[in-house]
């Protein structure tokens, strides 16, 4: 997983706008020295940025038909001012900026930190609408830390979770900045470029082709998804028409098809817990990369090549990280973290419903995974923090924020919330999540007033031990479940894999 450098000495003279945008943001004047800043996210107090809200982002990229040079790229980005800003800061950390123009006139700027710092001729006045246009290289080579673009054996394709998309374009990269996405990705004849989205045209020109794509939901930085390689798309219809695409290296399509066929009736599956399936398309990228992980890109989920061509790998598991990754287009995709802190929203849910497939699938009991958590769930919270809670990113640690606290430890919160409530109330509250927030961003105390709604009672006293203590609190209806003693040291690997196979494979 990414690394992050930690920036003791950063400005945080932002954080209480997080979430805030009423509140003015009094940016440095010109002529003071350009200074990294963020929106104080508590574990990335360095992402993101005050003063704007990006409507939307237009990327275009031209690849040299080699992964280890730079590519050429324009990123055009369309926000509304929230507030006086003499200055704009980006995020953007790896890569030459050439030239910036804002609302088509040049602009200065400059690096501070993981920051472009652009000065525009004039000052923007709050509440009006803006275009800075970025013309710089988006380079694949190793940035000094994980994430960004990830290197196949064809090309290309990207893994920018939690905090690496401005490492591969300019951008506002925090989840609460959601916004729409058009990608033109030039690539030599020979390859094929897919990003998140539908397809919106293709040119081709002196030996290359041009592919646009056009996400019609919004979306947040961190699941955008661009793959160039000598790639076969496989199509098929999923439920009620729905366009499914999934991206293969040409050789492996075959072998891989028996696993892809079955994305149709996971869709349906999830559909009868969760409601309609919250995008216009959906498919699996299988990269040619050791990556170690996979990732719920929006609409295009990335995964290891390998997973689906290793004849050793047992059925059920695979396809639990399938459902994982398909459950997140609903729970972090559509509905996605107001702060990092959140990330349990997705992972527990994630987890919730890899876990639950595979006992309705695979008859792999869901009461002895939640009974294995809870036995270790107090060794999680002493290593990782509560779930809603989590402790930073350590640096030089591979795994950074994604711990088994969120994970299994956020399934075990909803299974003592689904015990508490009891199985109709739970389904319902799930639906009614991903529906009330779709297209937007939620937040941990969203969660447990709605949670509280449909149960017709408050349920704060229940739920805050349970997100935010750092003991486990009794299972409702197994008052028998113990907690194993505390064990400082991290569980290498949650109870049963989680999507971020890297823990198991070490
Ligand atoms: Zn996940």
């Amino acid at each position: 997983m990414p690394l992050t450098r930690h920036h003791a000495t950063r400005r945080r003279r932002a954080a209480t706008t997080l979430l805030a945008s009423a509140v003015s943001v009094c940016l440095l004047a010109s002529g003071a020295p350009a200074t990294p800043l963020g929106i104080g996210d508590r574990l990335f107090p360095h992402l993101g940025n005050p003063g704007y809200d990006v409507l939307s982002y237009d990327l275009a990229l031209t690849y040299p038909g080699s992964n280890d040079q730079p590519l050429q790229a324009v990123t055009t980005i369309d926000a509304r001012v929230t507030a006086d800003l003499d200055r704009i800061n980006l995020d953007f950390a790896h890569g030459t900026v050439r030239s910036v123009d804002v609302d088509g006139r040049p602009a200065s700027f400059t690096g501070a930190g993981e920051d472009l710092v652009i000065t525009p001729e004039e000052a923007l006045d709050e509440g009006r609408s803006t275009r800075i246009t970025v013309r710089h290289t988006s380079d694949p080579a190793p940035a000094g830390r994980e994430g960004g673009w990830v290197r196949t054996a064809d090309g290309l394709a990207m893994a920018n979770q939690a905090d690496a998309a401005h490492l591969v374009f300019p951008c506002n990269d925090h989840p609460s900045d959601k916004a729409m996405f058009t990608f033109r990705i030039t690539a030599p004849d020979g390859h094929t470029a897919v990003a998140n989205g539908l397809p919106a045209g293709v040119g081709r020109a002196r030996g290359a082709t041009t592919w646009t794509y056009r996400t019609p939901h919004p979306m947040a930085t961190e699941l955008a998804q661009v793959s160039i390689g000598r790639s076969t798309v496989l199509r098929r219809t999923g439920p009620h028409g729905l366009h499914l695409r999934d991206v293969v290296p040409a050789a492996h399509a075959a072998k891989a098809e028996p696993w892809l066929a079955r994305t149709p009736g996971q869709i349906s599956w999830m559909e009868e817990k969760a409601g309609r399936y919250p995008f216009a398309t959906y498919g699996l990228l299988l990269a040619d990369a050791s990556i170690g992980f996979a990732l719920e890109t929006q609409t295009l989920s990335l995964f290891e090549r390998e997973m689906f061509t290793d004849p050793g790998l047992p059925a059920w598991y695979v396809e639990s990280i399938m459902v994982h990754e398909l459950a997140h287009q609903w729970f972090g995709n559509s509905v996605s973290p107001r702060s990092w802190s959140d990330l349990w929203l997705n992972e527990g849910h994630a987890t919730w419903y890899e876990a639950l497939y595979a006992q309705e699938k695979g008859g792999r009991s869901l009461e002895a995974r939640m009974k294995a958590a809870y036995e270790a769930s107090d060794g999680w919270r002493a290593a990782g923090g509560p779930p809603a809670r989590p402790e930073p990113p350590e640096p030089g640690r591979k795994i950074g924020i994604f711990r088994p606290n969120v994970y299994a430890g956020g399934a075990l919160v909803l299974y003592a919330l689904r015990e508490e409530i009891g199985r109709t109330a739970f389904e319902r509250l799930e639906r009614e999540w991903v529906t009330r927030h779709r297209d937007g961003t939620a937040s941990t105390s969203d969660f447990v007033r709605l949670a509280s709604v449909i149960a017709g009672r408050d349920l704060t006293g229940f739920l805050h031990p349970w997100l935010y203590g750092t003991a486990t609190p009794p299972m409702p209806g197994h008052p028998e479940w113990r907690a194993a003693a505390r064990d400082a040291t991290p569980a290498r690997r949650p109870v049963a894999p989680a999507h971020r196979l890297d823990a198991s494979r070490e």
